[in-house]
C-alpha cells in the first residue's frame, strides 16, 4: 500500500481547476508582489482567526523575527521559550543577539510549563514565545498572565496551530503578535514558503508592515532597518483558495488524528493528549514509543513513512552550545525527544491507510 507522510498531490488534484484559475489571473497580471490577492488573503485570513491585523511574509520564521524586531529586541536582552520545538522558534531570537533562555515542557501536552516560566524571569527578560506544538495551543490564559504581572509581551508560535481553537478564540488571537507558518506540509500551506504576522496592535502592525518592506514608509523613505520578508501575490493566491476549504480540512485531520487514538488505545504508545478547552489541527500525530528506532524500522518494512519532530532538544545542539546549557538540564524536553515519532497525517489519509499503519504499529 502506497502511503504518503503528507499527501499534497491529492491535495492539489482536489482544487486544481480553483487553483490554476487563482494563478493563472495573477501571471496574467504581472502583478508578482502585493496587490489584490495579497489583501484579499490578509483581509480573510484577518476575520478567520478573528484578529484586527494580519500581515503576510515571507516565513514563519521572518514572522517571529519580524515580531522580535517589532519590539526592538537586540543584544543583552532575554526571551524565554521552550527547547523542545523547531530551531526557528530559538534562531531568530540569537539572530538578534538576544539570548534564548529555555523553559522545560509539561510532560502531557509538550508544550511550555508554565509553572518554570517565572524562575527565568529577570530585568533583562524581553518576552515569551509559547509554542503551540503538533497543532495545540500552550497554556496562553497563565502565559498572558505571567506576563502581565512582570509587563512582557507574549508572542505565540503559531506555526503548527493555525485553525486551533483555544476557549472561545483561535491560535493566532490568544496574545500580543501571533505568528504563524505556511510552510507546505504546515495545516494552511503554500507552495512555497510563506508566513504571517497577527497582532490587534495598531502601532505595531504598521511597524512590521514597514519592516518586511525593507522598513519603508513610502517609496525609498526608510524609517527602520528592515528586511526583505514579503508574502508573494501567487503564494497568497493559492492560500486563499485553499483557505476556503480549509474548515473542511481541519475536521479531517481531527477526525483522522481521534481516530488514530481510538485504534491505538490498546497497544503500548502514547497518544496525543488534547486539552478540553482547545482542539489540535494535528500539524503531526506523534506517539510515543519504547524503542523507537525498532518501530520506525518495523513501519519502514512495510513502506509506512515515518518522521521525528525532534530529536535533538535545542539545548543540546552545537549552535546554542554556547548558552552552555548540558544534557539533564530539561529532562521532559529531553525524555520526549527520544520517544517521539510522527505517523502519516494529511486529510487525505484513507481508514485503509490508517488501519494498515496501526496494524503495523501493533504487529
Ligand atoms: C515550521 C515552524 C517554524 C518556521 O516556519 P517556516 O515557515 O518554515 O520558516 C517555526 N516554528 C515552528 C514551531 C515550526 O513548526
Amino acid at each position: 500500500m502506497k502511503i504518503n507522510f503528507i499527501d499534497l498531490q491529492a491535495q492539489y488534484q482536489e482544487y486544481k481547476t480553483e487553483i490554476d484559475k487563482e494563478v493563472s489571473e495573477v501571471f496574467a497580471s504581472a502583478g508578482f508582489i502585493g496587490g489584490p490577492k495579497l489583501e484579499a488573503f490578509e483581509k480573510n485570513i484577518a476575520a478567520y482567526t478573528g484578529v484586527k491585523h494580519a500581515i503576510g511574509c515571507s516565513s514563519g520564521t521572518d514572522a517571529l523575527l519580524l515580531a522580535l524586531m517589532a519590539l526592538d529586541v537586540k543584544a543583552g536582552d532575554e526571551i524565554i521559550t521552550t527547547p523542545f520545538t523547531f530551531i526557528a522558534t530559538a534562531e531568530v531570537i540569537a539572530f538578534l543577539g538576544a539570548k534564548p533562555v529555555f523553559a522545560d515542557i509539561d510532560e502531557k501536552t509538550y508544550n511550555i510549563d508554565t509553572s518554570k516560566i517565572e524562575n527565568l524571569i529577570t530585568a533583562k527578560t524581553k518576552a515569551i514565545i509559547p509554542v503551540s506544538l503538533y497543532g495545540q495551543c500552550a497554556d496562553m490564559d497563565e502565559i498572558n498572565a505571567i506576563a502581565d504581572k512582570h509587563g512582557l509581551t507574549v508572542i505565540e508560535d503559531a506555526c503548527q496551530s493555525f485553525g486551533a481553537q483555544y476557549k472561545d478564540k483561535r491560535s493566532c488571537a490568544l496574545s500580543s503578535i501571533g505568528c504563524t507558518s505556511f510552510f507546505p506540509s504546515k495545516p494552511l500551506g503554500a507552495y512555497g514558503d510563506g508566513g504571517a504576522i497577527f497582532t490587534d496592535d495598531d502601532e505595531l502592525a504598521s511597524k512590521m508592515r514597514m519592516l518586511l518592506n525593507h522598513g519603508q514608509n513610502e517609496r525609498y523613505k526608510h524609517k527602520y532597518i528592515g528586511i526583505n520578508g514579503r508574502l508573494d501575490a501567487v503564494q497568497a493566491a493559492i492560500l486563499d483558495v485553499k483557505l476556503r476549504h480549509f474548515d473542511k480540512e481541519v475536521k479531517l485531520r481531527q477526525d483522522i488524528g481521534q481516530r488514530y487514538t481510538l485504534l491505538l488505545a490498546d497497544a503500548d504508545v502514547v497518544t496525543p493528549y488534547i486539552a478540553d478547552d482547545r482542539t489540535s489541527v494535528y500539524a503531526q500525530y506523534s506517539i510515543r514509543v519504547k524503542d523507537r528506532a525498532a518501530t520506525i524500522a518495523k513501519l519502514s518494512e512495510r513502506s509506512i513513512p515515518t518522521a521525528v519532530h525532534y530529536p535533538m532538544p535545542l539545548h543540546l545542539q552545537e549552535a546554542f552550545a554556547y548558552l552552555g546549557y548540558k544534557e539533564g538540564d530539561f529532562p521532559v524536553s529531553e525524555k520526549i525527544s527520544n520517544e517521539i515519532m510522527s505517523l502519516p497525517m494529511s486529510p487525505y489519509l484513507t481508514d485503509e491507510q490508517q488501519d494498515f499503519i496501526v496494524a503495523a504499529i501493533k504487529g
